[in-house]
């Protein structure tokens, strides 16, 4: 079974920051679509601190490193996003604790904890339009592999998220700022799962994993 070290842990989060902050026009644009405008810059707020600070901080557990992570989230993530991301980051962190690497199936855990607890801080459930229904198939799928090969679990993962943009499209959004307009938010992507997702098909890029993604978000 494959490991994941905390070096290549925090690389990955270094390319999450290059992500987020490259899109953060194009993710606020998506949310004025039937949101408040905010989501890109929100994000993008926190994880310029993240990118900023990450060099600096002590890569001996994995645990530690994510919970600080995640305190950046709550107190630099704007709107919505931070407790729901700082959340996510804090259940991954408690999940993998002093470790400083974590084989693949402490890494899918890691994932569970965090779609957890970000389901119990929100209130949201999958089909309400929300970054859930982009992670809920990405653990399920993760449960599935093996993980003896890390790129062709990356791709599969990239897939479900590309898949849940459009599947949700034309859903109703029931949770966040989106759902007090109602139909509004019909045939407009929720801007958390295009998120997401641009981010797995950056990670696929980045580490020299094929995929074509599908949804147009993706293919700008
Ligand atoms: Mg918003």
């Amino acid at each position: 079974m494959s490991t994941l070290t905390i070096d290549q842990i925090a690389d990955a989060i270094d390319v999450t920051c290059d992500t987020v902050i490259r899109n953060e026009k194009y993710f606020s644009d998506l949310d004025g679509l039937a949101g408040d405008g905010d989501f890109g810059t929100s994000l993008a707020t926190g994880f310029k601190v993240i990118k900023a600070d990450l060099p600096a901080i002590e890569k001996a557990a994995i645990g530690a490193m994510l919970l600080k992570i995640s305190m950046i989230c709550s107190k630099h993530v704007g709107g919505s996003s931070g407790p729901i991301w700082g959340t996510g980051f804090m259940k991954a962190g408690m999940a993998s604790k002093d470790m400083a690497e974590v084989t693949y199936h402490q890494l899918t855990d890691m994932v569970g904890a965090a779609l957890e607890g970000i389901m119990a801080r929100g209130g949201a459930k999958r089909g309400d339009k929300t970054l859930l229904d982009a992670l809920i198939p990405i653990h399920e799928k993760m449960q599935e592999m093996d993980g003896s090969d890390l790129g062709a679990v990356l791709a599969a993962v990239a897939a479900e998220a590309d898949k849940a943009i459009d599947e949700t499209r034309t859903l109703v959004a029931h949770r966040g700022r989106a759902s007090q307009v109602g139909e509004r938010s019909a045939n407009t992507p929720d801007p958390g799962i295009v998120g997401v997702a641009t981010i797995l098909y950056d990670w696929c890029k980045h580490y020299g994993v094929d995929y074509t993604p599908t949804a147009a978000e993706l293919n700008r």
